[in-house]
Protein backbone atom coordinates (compact mmCIF):
# COMPACT_ATOMS: atom_id res chain seq x y z
CA UNK A 1 0.00 0.00 0.00
CA UNK A 2 2.54 2.22 0.68
CA UNK A 3 6.02 1.99 -0.98
CA UNK A 4 7.83 3.52 1.63
CA UNK A 5 9.24 0.22 4.12
CA UNK A 6 9.24 0.96 7.94
CA UNK A 7 10.54 -1.59 10.85
CA UNK A 8 7.44 -2.21 12.46
CA UNK A 9 9.22 -2.97 15.76
CA UNK A 10 11.37 -0.10 15.70
CA UNK A 11 8.20 1.79 15.43
CA UNK A 12 6.45 0.08 18.43
CA UNK A 13 9.13 0.28 20.45
CA UNK A 14 9.25 4.01 20.44
CA UNK A 15 5.49 4.11 20.83
CA UNK A 16 6.95 3.68 24.84
CA UNK A 17 9.65 6.78 24.11
CA UNK A 18 9.19 10.52 24.73
CA UNK A 19 9.03 12.32 21.35
CA UNK A 20 12.35 13.78 20.99
CA UNK A 21 12.65 14.24 16.99
CA UNK A 22 10.58 16.54 14.80
CA UNK A 23 10.51 13.16 12.27
CA UNK A 24 8.30 11.23 15.12
CA UNK A 25 5.50 13.75 15.26
CA UNK A 26 4.34 12.39 12.02
CA UNK A 27 4.58 8.90 12.89
CA UNK A 28 2.79 9.42 16.21
CA UNK A 29 -0.74 10.48 17.61
CA UNK A 30 -0.30 13.62 19.24
CA UNK A 31 -2.73 13.18 22.26
CA UNK A 32 -2.35 9.59 22.55
CA UNK A 33 1.75 9.29 21.60
CA UNK A 34 0.00 5.62 19.69
CA UNK A 35 0.96 5.01 16.06
CA UNK A 36 -1.05 7.40 13.52
CA UNK A 37 -3.19 6.52 10.36
CA UNK A 38 -0.32 5.72 7.33
CA UNK A 39 2.55 4.68 9.65
CA UNK A 40 0.55 2.11 11.25
CA UNK A 41 -0.89 0.74 7.44
CA UNK A 42 3.10 0.97 6.81
CA UNK A 43 3.03 -1.65 9.44
CA UNK A 44 0.22 -3.72 8.58
CA UNK A 45 2.07 -3.88 4.81
CA UNK A 46 5.31 -4.82 6.81
CA UNK A 47 3.38 -7.57 9.04
CA UNK A 48 1.74 -8.69 6.01
CA UNK A 49 5.21 -9.60 4.03
CA UNK A 50 6.40 -11.39 7.06
CA UNK A 51 3.27 -13.20 7.40
CA UNK A 52 3.58 -14.57 3.70
CA UNK A 53 7.39 -15.52 4.19
CA UNK A 54 6.41 -17.18 7.34
CA UNK A 55 3.15 -18.58 6.72
CA UNK A 56 1.42 -17.39 10.00
CA UNK A 57 -2.22 -15.41 9.63
CA UNK A 58 -2.57 -11.97 11.27
CA UNK A 59 -5.72 -10.56 12.35
CA UNK A 60 -6.82 -6.64 12.38
CA UNK A 61 -8.94 -5.20 15.05
CA UNK A 62 -10.64 -1.75 14.49
CA UNK A 63 -11.85 -0.89 18.04
CA UNK A 64 -14.39 1.98 18.11
CA UNK A 65 -15.36 4.30 21.60
CA UNK A 66 -19.58 4.02 22.07
CA UNK A 67 -20.86 7.22 22.56
CA UNK A 68 -17.34 9.36 22.56
CA UNK A 69 -19.62 11.62 21.34
CA UNK A 70 -21.64 12.00 24.03
CA UNK A 71 -19.12 12.25 26.39
CA UNK A 72 -17.26 15.05 25.06
CA UNK A 73 -20.81 16.65 24.75
CA UNK A 74 -21.84 15.59 28.47
CA UNK A 75 -18.11 15.97 30.01
CA UNK A 76 -16.50 18.40 27.99
CA UNK A 77 -13.28 18.05 25.56
CA UNK A 78 -10.76 17.55 28.19
CA UNK A 79 -12.93 14.80 29.27
CA UNK A 80 -12.90 13.05 26.34
CA UNK A 81 -9.28 13.23 25.04
CA UNK A 82 -8.75 11.98 28.62
CA UNK A 83 -10.91 9.02 28.04
CA UNK A 84 -8.92 8.51 24.59
CA UNK A 85 -5.79 9.10 26.50
CA UNK A 86 -6.79 6.16 28.65
CA UNK A 87 -8.73 3.95 26.53
CA UNK A 88 -5.09 4.14 24.48
CA UNK A 89 -3.10 2.93 27.13
CA UNK A 90 -5.25 -0.13 28.51
CA UNK A 91 -5.58 -1.35 25.01
CA UNK A 92 -2.01 -1.21 24.58
CA UNK A 93 -1.68 -2.75 27.86
CA UNK A 94 -3.58 -5.47 27.28
CA UNK A 95 -1.95 -6.63 24.24
CA UNK A 96 1.40 -8.38 23.03
CA UNK A 97 4.17 -6.48 22.97
CA UNK A 98 4.57 -7.53 19.09
CA UNK A 99 1.04 -6.29 18.48
CA UNK A 100 0.69 -2.79 16.93
CA UNK A 101 -2.09 -0.02 18.20
CA UNK A 102 -3.02 2.93 16.51
CA UNK A 103 -5.51 5.39 16.82
CA UNK A 104 -7.19 5.87 13.21
CA UNK A 105 -9.68 8.68 13.96
CA UNK A 106 -11.59 10.28 16.72
CA UNK A 107 -12.89 7.66 18.82
CA UNK A 108 -11.96 4.76 16.72
CA UNK A 109 -8.46 2.89 17.15
CA UNK A 110 -6.68 -0.33 15.81
CA UNK A 111 -4.67 -3.45 16.64
CA UNK A 112 -2.72 -5.39 14.34
CA UNK A 113 -2.23 -8.79 16.05
CA UNK A 114 0.32 -10.92 13.92
CA UNK A 115 1.70 -14.14 13.85
CA UNK A 116 -2.03 -15.67 15.36
CA UNK A 117 -0.98 -18.54 17.92
CA UNK A 118 -4.60 -20.50 17.41
CA UNK A 119 -8.05 -19.28 15.45
CA UNK A 120 -9.65 -17.40 18.69
CA UNK A 121 -6.53 -15.58 19.28
CA UNK A 122 -8.64 -12.62 17.93
CA UNK A 123 -11.84 -13.35 20.20
CA UNK A 124 -8.81 -13.92 23.39
CA UNK A 125 -7.47 -10.46 22.55
CA UNK A 126 -10.90 -8.85 22.58
CA UNK A 127 -11.56 -10.57 25.68
CA UNK A 128 -8.74 -9.17 26.98
CA UNK A 129 -9.16 -6.16 26.39
CA UNK A 130 -12.91 -5.59 27.77
CA UNK A 131 -11.64 -7.32 30.99
CA UNK A 132 -9.26 -3.89 31.08
CA UNK A 133 -12.33 -1.83 31.10
CA UNK A 134 -13.68 -3.31 33.28
CA UNK A 135 -13.54 -1.06 35.79
CA UNK A 136 -14.28 2.71 35.04
CA UNK A 137 -12.10 5.37 33.86
CA UNK A 138 -11.31 7.55 36.42
CA UNK A 139 -11.37 11.62 35.80
CA UNK A 140 -10.91 14.30 38.38
CA UNK A 141 -14.28 14.25 39.58
CA UNK A 142 -15.89 11.32 37.67
CA UNK A 143 -15.64 8.10 36.77
CA UNK A 144 -16.77 7.06 32.91
CA UNK A 145 -17.94 3.49 32.17
CA UNK A 146 -16.39 3.06 28.73
CA UNK A 147 -18.02 0.42 26.29
CA UNK A 148 -16.04 -0.83 23.17
CA UNK A 149 -16.97 -2.15 19.61
CA UNK A 150 -14.75 -4.30 17.92
CA UNK A 151 -14.85 -4.91 13.69
CA UNK A 152 -12.28 -8.23 13.17
CA UNK A 153 -10.75 -9.26 9.39
CA UNK A 154 -8.51 -12.11 9.04
CA UNK A 155 -5.32 -12.40 6.79
CA UNK A 156 -4.59 -14.34 5.04
CA UNK A 157 -8.26 -15.87 4.97
CA UNK A 158 -10.60 -13.51 3.74
CA UNK A 159 -8.36 -10.56 2.52
CA UNK A 160 -4.76 -10.37 0.26
CA UNK A 161 -3.90 -6.67 0.72
CA UNK A 162 -3.40 -3.89 3.62
CA UNK A 163 -6.19 -2.15 1.69
CA UNK A 164 -8.88 -5.31 1.97
CA UNK A 165 -8.07 -6.11 5.73
CA UNK A 166 -8.94 -2.52 6.46
CA UNK A 167 -12.02 -2.14 4.35
CA UNK A 168 -13.08 -5.47 5.76
CA UNK A 169 -12.41 -4.72 9.65
CA UNK A 170 -14.26 -1.85 9.00
CA UNK A 171 -17.47 -3.56 7.30
CA UNK A 172 -17.36 -5.75 10.18
CA UNK A 173 -17.58 -2.79 13.24
CA UNK A 174 -20.07 -1.16 10.76
CA UNK A 175 -22.07 -4.88 10.96
CA UNK A 176 -21.44 -5.03 14.58
CA UNK A 177 -22.48 -1.21 15.18
CA UNK A 178 -25.86 -2.24 13.44
CA UNK A 179 -26.54 -5.32 15.32
CA UNK A 180 -25.48 -3.27 18.71
CA UNK A 181 -23.35 -6.19 19.32
CA UNK A 182 -19.71 -6.25 20.73
CA UNK A 183 -17.81 -7.53 18.31
CA UNK A 184 -17.95 -8.93 14.31
CA UNK A 185 -15.42 -10.87 12.58
CA UNK A 186 -15.73 -10.34 8.49
CA UNK A 187 -16.43 -13.64 6.59
CA UNK A 188 -16.12 -14.41 2.92
CA UNK A 189 -19.23 -16.31 2.65
CA UNK A 190 -21.89 -14.02 4.21
CA UNK A 191 -19.96 -11.01 2.41
CA UNK A 192 -22.74 -10.18 0.56
CA UNK A 193 -25.62 -11.11 2.61
CA UNK A 194 -23.76 -9.50 6.16
CA UNK A 195 -23.87 -6.07 3.62
CA UNK A 196 -27.40 -6.65 2.58
CA UNK A 197 -28.50 -6.89 5.92
CA UNK A 198 -26.64 -4.24 7.62
CA UNK A 199 -28.09 -1.79 4.91
CA UNK A 200 -31.49 -3.31 5.87
CA UNK A 201 -31.03 -3.11 9.11
CA UNK A 202 -29.64 0.87 9.26
CA UNK A 203 -32.25 1.40 7.12
CA UNK A 204 -34.87 -0.13 9.91
CA UNK A 205 -33.32 2.42 12.57
CA UNK A 206 -33.84 4.97 10.65
CA UNK A 207 -37.70 4.43 9.68
CA UNK A 208 -37.74 3.71 13.75
CA UNK A 209 -35.94 6.94 14.92
CA UNK A 210 -37.95 8.93 12.84
CA UNK A 211 -41.33 7.00 13.75
CA UNK A 212 -41.74 6.24 9.88
CA UNK A 213 -43.47 3.11 11.09
CA UNK A 214 -47.33 2.23 11.11
CA UNK A 215 -50.17 0.07 12.65
CA UNK A 216 -52.49 -1.84 11.44
CA UNK A 217 -55.49 -3.35 13.22
CA UNK A 218 -57.09 -6.73 13.05
CA UNK A 219 -60.78 -7.33 14.31
CA UNK A 220 -61.35 -9.52 17.23
CA UNK A 221 -64.97 -11.25 16.91
CA UNK A 222 -66.45 -12.50 19.81
CA UNK A 223 -68.72 -15.59 19.07
CA UNK A 224 -70.93 -15.52 22.17
CA UNK A 225 -71.39 -11.05 21.83
CA UNK A 226 -71.59 -11.25 17.95
CA UNK A 227 -69.70 -8.06 17.59
CA UNK A 228 -65.65 -7.06 17.37
CA UNK A 229 -64.61 -6.36 20.97
CA UNK A 230 -61.20 -5.89 20.18
CA UNK A 231 -58.22 -5.52 17.65
CA UNK A 232 -55.02 -6.60 17.10
CA UNK A 233 -52.06 -3.89 16.44
CA UNK A 234 -49.58 -5.28 13.72
CA UNK A 235 -46.71 -3.05 12.76
CA UNK A 236 -45.79 -2.75 9.18
CA UNK A 237 -42.78 -0.85 7.67
CA UNK A 238 -44.35 1.59 4.88
CA UNK A 239 -40.90 1.64 2.56
CA UNK A 240 -40.79 3.74 -0.35
CA UNK A 241 -39.11 1.16 -2.52
CA UNK A 242 -40.14 -2.39 -1.00
CA UNK A 243 -44.21 -1.42 0.12
CA UNK A 244 -45.21 -2.16 3.08
CA UNK A 245 -42.71 -4.58 4.60
CA UNK A 246 -44.09 -7.37 6.78
CA UNK A 247 -43.23 -8.03 10.82
CA UNK A 248 -42.03 -11.32 10.22
CA UNK A 249 -38.62 -9.69 7.73
CA UNK A 250 -38.02 -6.76 10.37
CA UNK A 251 -38.78 -7.76 13.70
CA UNK A 252 -36.11 -10.55 14.13
CA UNK A 253 -33.45 -7.72 12.60
CA UNK A 254 -34.60 -5.50 15.72
CA UNK A 255 -34.72 -8.17 18.27
CA UNK A 256 -30.84 -8.78 17.34
CA UNK A 257 -30.59 -5.01 18.30
CA UNK A 258 -30.97 -2.79 20.90
CA UNK A 259 -33.74 -1.61 18.21
CA UNK A 260 -36.70 -3.79 19.31
CA UNK A 261 -37.29 -1.29 22.21
CA UNK A 262 -37.42 1.85 20.88
CA UNK A 263 -39.52 0.18 17.91
CA UNK A 264 -42.09 -1.67 20.90
CA UNK A 265 -42.08 1.48 22.98
CA UNK A 266 -43.45 3.19 20.15
CA UNK A 267 -46.12 0.45 19.13
CA UNK A 268 -47.68 0.32 22.34
CA UNK A 269 -47.61 3.88 22.08
CA UNK A 270 -48.74 4.41 19.24
CA UNK A 271 -51.71 1.38 19.83
CA UNK A 272 -52.66 2.86 22.97
CA UNK A 273 -53.28 6.32 21.24
CA UNK A 274 -55.19 4.97 19.20
CA UNK A 275 -56.87 3.48 21.41
CA UNK A 276 -58.04 6.29 23.13
CA UNK A 277 -59.36 7.90 20.05
CA UNK A 278 -61.62 5.17 19.24
CA UNK A 279 -62.63 5.12 23.10
CA UNK A 280 -63.28 9.31 22.62
CA UNK A 281 -65.86 8.38 19.14
CA UNK A 282 -67.98 5.75 21.44
CA UNK A 283 -65.94 2.71 20.42
CA UNK A 284 -64.98 1.11 23.22
CA UNK A 285 -62.78 -1.54 22.03
CA UNK A 286 -59.70 -3.50 23.91
CA UNK A 287 -56.60 -3.36 21.90
CA UNK A 288 -53.66 -6.08 21.29
CA UNK A 289 -50.02 -5.78 21.24
CA UNK A 290 -47.26 -7.92 20.55
CA UNK A 291 -44.12 -8.43 23.11
CA UNK A 292 -40.75 -9.65 21.40
CA UNK A 293 -38.98 -12.53 23.78
CA UNK A 294 -36.12 -10.18 23.89
CA UNK A 295 -38.79 -7.97 25.89
CA UNK A 296 -39.11 -10.53 28.87
CA UNK A 297 -36.21 -9.74 29.55
CA UNK A 298 -36.13 -6.01 29.60
CA UNK A 299 -36.93 -4.47 33.13
CA UNK A 300 -38.12 -0.82 31.38
CA UNK A 301 -41.20 -3.01 29.68
CA UNK A 302 -43.61 -2.25 32.60
CA UNK A 303 -42.25 1.57 32.98
CA UNK A 304 -43.13 1.59 29.17
CA UNK A 305 -46.81 0.42 29.21
CA UNK A 306 -47.50 2.93 32.69
CA UNK A 307 -46.55 5.67 30.45
CA UNK A 308 -48.64 4.83 27.36
CA UNK A 309 -51.77 4.18 29.33
CA UNK A 310 -51.40 7.13 32.00
CA UNK A 311 -50.55 9.53 28.93
CA UNK A 312 -53.40 8.33 27.22
CA UNK A 313 -55.42 8.00 29.65
CA UNK A 314 -56.67 4.54 29.19
CA UNK A 315 -57.80 1.96 31.64
CA UNK A 316 -55.11 -1.19 32.00
CA UNK A 317 -58.02 -3.99 31.03
CA UNK A 318 -58.05 -2.32 27.96
CA UNK A 319 -54.52 -3.58 26.94
CA UNK A 320 -53.70 -7.20 26.01
CA UNK A 321 -49.68 -8.25 25.73
CA UNK A 322 -49.26 -10.88 23.38
CA UNK A 323 -46.14 -13.02 24.07
CA UNK A 324 -45.31 -16.17 22.29
CA UNK A 325 -45.75 -19.39 23.46
CA UNK A 326 -41.89 -20.42 22.85
CA UNK A 327 -40.66 -16.67 23.93
CA UNK A 328 -41.92 -17.45 27.99
CA UNK A 329 -40.31 -20.93 27.70
CA UNK A 330 -37.05 -19.21 26.38
CA UNK A 331 -36.89 -16.78 28.96
CA UNK A 332 -38.41 -18.71 31.43
CA UNK A 333 -37.21 -17.25 35.26
CA UNK A 334 -36.75 -13.56 34.29
CA UNK A 335 -39.78 -13.32 31.81
CA UNK A 336 -42.33 -14.53 35.09
CA UNK A 337 -41.10 -11.49 36.90
CA UNK A 338 -41.98 -9.10 33.96
CA UNK A 339 -45.38 -10.90 33.21
CA UNK A 340 -46.20 -10.51 37.14
CA UNK A 341 -45.12 -6.63 37.56
CA UNK A 342 -47.45 -6.00 33.89
CA UNK A 343 -50.23 -8.14 35.48
CA UNK A 344 -49.67 -5.90 38.35
CA UNK A 345 -50.76 -2.79 36.48
CA UNK A 346 -53.74 -4.56 35.26
CA UNK A 347 -53.48 -5.55 31.84
CA UNK A 348 -53.83 -9.15 30.22
CA UNK A 349 -51.62 -11.32 28.86
CA UNK A 350 -52.37 -13.28 26.20
CA UNK A 351 -49.96 -16.58 24.90
CA UNK A 352 -49.66 -16.05 21.15
CA UNK A 353 -48.76 -18.97 18.67
CA UNK A 354 -50.06 -21.13 21.30
CA UNK A 355 -49.55 -25.04 20.03
CA UNK A 356 -46.58 -24.26 17.51
CA UNK A 357 -43.99 -24.92 20.03
CA UNK A 358 -43.80 -26.93 22.78
CA UNK A 359 -44.10 -26.10 26.58
CA UNK A 360 -44.57 -27.59 29.85
CA UNK A 361 -48.35 -26.83 30.59
CA UNK A 362 -47.75 -27.36 34.03
CA UNK A 363 -45.26 -23.81 33.66
CA UNK A 364 -47.42 -21.91 31.82
CA UNK A 365 -50.72 -22.44 34.67
CA UNK A 366 -48.49 -20.68 36.94
CA UNK A 367 -48.32 -17.17 34.93
CA UNK A 368 -50.61 -14.56 35.62
CA UNK A 369 -52.13 -15.35 31.80
CA UNK A 370 -56.04 -14.61 30.67
CA UNK A 371 -55.81 -15.56 27.09
CA UNK A 372 -54.97 -18.61 24.47
CA UNK A 373 -54.37 -18.00 21.28
CA UNK A 374 -54.18 -20.96 19.53
CA UNK A 375 -51.85 -20.95 16.24
CA UNK A 376 -52.96 -20.88 12.75
CA UNK A 377 -51.29 -24.40 12.11
CA UNK A 378 -53.45 -25.92 14.54
CA UNK A 379 -56.61 -24.02 13.30
CA UNK A 380 -56.04 -24.88 9.88
CA UNK A 381 -55.11 -28.12 10.85
CA UNK A 382 -50.97 -27.73 9.29
CA UNK A 383 -49.99 -29.04 12.60
CA UNK A 384 -51.45 -32.06 13.46
CA UNK A 385 -50.77 -35.92 12.33
CA UNK A 386 -54.19 -36.66 13.93
CA UNK A 387 -57.75 -34.94 13.24
CA UNK A 388 -57.33 -31.48 13.98
CA UNK A 389 -60.88 -31.15 15.27
CA UNK A 390 -59.73 -33.51 18.25
CA UNK A 391 -56.40 -31.30 18.70
CA UNK A 392 -58.45 -28.41 18.67
CA UNK A 393 -61.61 -29.67 20.96
CA UNK A 394 -58.30 -30.55 23.28
CA UNK A 395 -56.94 -27.29 23.33
CA UNK A 396 -59.89 -25.62 23.73
CA UNK A 397 -61.16 -27.41 26.84
CA UNK A 398 -57.77 -27.18 28.06
CA UNK A 399 -57.75 -23.51 27.74
CA UNK A 400 -61.12 -22.72 29.11
CA UNK A 401 -60.57 -25.62 32.09
CA UNK A 402 -57.41 -23.42 33.51
CA UNK A 403 -59.87 -20.26 33.03
CA UNK A 404 -58.49 -18.40 30.46
CA UNK A 405 -60.07 -17.01 26.78
CA UNK A 406 -59.41 -19.17 23.61
CA UNK A 407 -58.73 -17.05 20.37
CA UNK A 408 -58.64 -18.84 17.34
CA UNK A 409 -56.39 -16.76 14.55
CA UNK A 410 -56.23 -17.84 10.94
CA UNK A 411 -59.58 -18.33 10.68
CA UNK A 412 -60.34 -18.08 6.77
CA UNK A 413 -63.89 -19.86 6.29
CA UNK A 414 -67.25 -20.59 7.06
CA UNK A 415 -66.86 -24.16 8.06
CA UNK A 416 -63.86 -23.63 10.05
CA UNK A 417 -66.07 -20.88 11.97
CA UNK A 418 -68.95 -23.03 12.23
CA UNK A 419 -66.30 -26.25 13.87
CA UNK A 420 -65.36 -23.33 16.18
CA UNK A 421 -68.10 -22.42 17.44
CA UNK A 422 -69.40 -25.96 18.48
CA UNK A 423 -66.65 -26.73 19.70
CA UNK A 424 -66.70 -23.63 22.53
CA UNK A 425 -63.78 -21.04 20.99
CA UNK A 426 -64.51 -17.79 22.39
CA UNK A 427 -62.98 -15.23 19.94
CA UNK A 428 -62.16 -15.61 15.87
CA UNK A 429 -59.94 -13.78 14.20
CA UNK A 430 -58.65 -14.22 10.70
CA UNK A 431 -59.01 -13.15 7.04
CA UNK A 432 -63.21 -14.25 7.38
CA UNK A 433 -63.65 -11.81 9.63
CA UNK A 434 -61.50 -9.01 8.37
CA UNK A 435 -57.70 -8.28 7.01
CA UNK A 436 -55.51 -6.20 9.41
CA UNK A 437 -56.77 -2.29 8.40
CA UNK A 438 -55.04 0.83 8.31
CA UNK A 439 -56.58 2.96 11.61
CA UNK A 440 -59.36 4.86 9.22
CA UNK A 441 -60.95 1.51 7.41
CA UNK A 442 -61.00 -0.39 10.95
CA UNK A 443 -63.08 2.96 12.02
CA UNK A 444 -65.00 2.30 8.69
CA UNK A 445 -65.11 -1.28 9.20
CA UNK A 446 -66.81 -0.94 12.40
CA UNK A 447 -69.05 1.66 11.94
CA UNK A 448 -70.41 -0.66 8.88
CA UNK A 449 -70.76 -3.57 11.57
CA UNK A 450 -72.68 -1.27 13.80
CA UNK A 451 -75.34 -0.18 11.04
CA UNK A 452 -75.90 -3.71 10.13
CA UNK A 453 -75.88 -4.81 13.90
P1 LIG B 1 -49.14 -12.83 15.16
O1 LIG B 1 -49.09 -11.97 16.37
O2 LIG B 1 -49.48 -14.26 15.36
O3 LIG B 1 -50.18 -12.12 14.19
C1 LIG B 1 -51.02 -12.79 13.33
C2 LIG B 1 -50.47 -12.80 11.95
O4 LIG B 1 -51.32 -13.61 11.14
C3 LIG B 1 -50.49 -11.43 11.29
O5 LIG B 1 -49.43 -11.39 10.37
C4 LIG B 1 -51.81 -11.45 10.55
O6 LIG B 1 -51.85 -10.54 9.45
C5 LIG B 1 -51.83 -12.86 10.04
N1 LIG B 1 -53.20 -13.33 9.83
C6 LIG B 1 -54.31 -12.95 10.48
N2 LIG B 1 -55.39 -13.60 10.00
C7 LIG B 1 -54.96 -14.43 9.03
C8 LIG B 1 -55.61 -15.36 8.16
O7 LIG B 1 -56.80 -15.58 8.20
N3 LIG B 1 -54.81 -16.04 7.31
C9 LIG B 1 -53.48 -15.83 7.24
N4 LIG B 1 -52.78 -16.53 6.34
N5 LIG B 1 -52.83 -14.95 8.03
C10 LIG B 1 -53.57 -14.26 8.93
P2 LIG B 1 -48.43 -10.17 10.33
O8 LIG B 1 -49.17 -8.89 10.52
O9 LIG B 1 -47.61 -10.33 9.10
O10 LIG B 1 -47.57 -10.39 11.62
C11 LIG B 1 -46.74 -11.49 11.72
C12 LIG B 1 -46.14 -11.59 13.07
O11 LIG B 1 -45.25 -10.50 13.31
C13 LIG B 1 -47.16 -11.51 14.19
O12 LIG B 1 -47.76 -12.77 14.36
C14 LIG B 1 -46.29 -11.12 15.36
O13 LIG B 1 -45.65 -12.24 15.91
C15 LIG B 1 -45.25 -10.24 14.69
N6 LIG B 1 -45.61 -8.84 14.94
C16 LIG B 1 -46.52 -8.05 14.33
N7 LIG B 1 -46.54 -6.83 14.87
C17 LIG B 1 -45.63 -6.84 15.87
C18 LIG B 1 -45.17 -5.87 16.83
O14 LIG B 1 -45.64 -4.73 16.90
N8 LIG B 1 -44.20 -6.26 17.69
C19 LIG B 1 -43.70 -7.53 17.68
N9 LIG B 1 -42.75 -7.83 18.55
N10 LIG B 1 -44.08 -8.45 16.80
C20 LIG B 1 -45.04 -8.12 15.90
MG1 LIG C 1 -50.12 -11.73 17.95
MG1 LIG D 1 -50.15 -15.46 16.50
Amino acid sequence: MMSEPLDSSSVRQATKQPLKEHKVVDIFDSLTGLLGRKPFFRVIDDEIEKSKLGCTSLALLIIDIVGLRRINLAAGIDAGDAVLCETANRIRESLRNCDSVARMSGGEFAALLPSMISEDHPILAIDKILQAFHDPIELQNQKLNVELRFGVALYPNTCSSTEQLVRHATTALLHATARSRSFSVYCEESKDKDLAEYAFALELRTAVEQNQLALHYQPKWDIKAQEVTAAEALVRWPHREHGFISPNKFIPIAEESDLIRPLTAWVINEAVRQTAEWHREALPIGISVNLSARLLQDPEVPEIVKNALDIWSVKPEYLTLEVTETAIMENRDQGAEILDQLNDLGISISIDDFGAGYSSFAYLCDLPVEELKVDRSIITGAAANTDSETVLRTIIDLGHNLGLLVTAEGVEDEDKYRSLERLGCDIIQGYLISRPLAADDFLSFMMRKRQAG
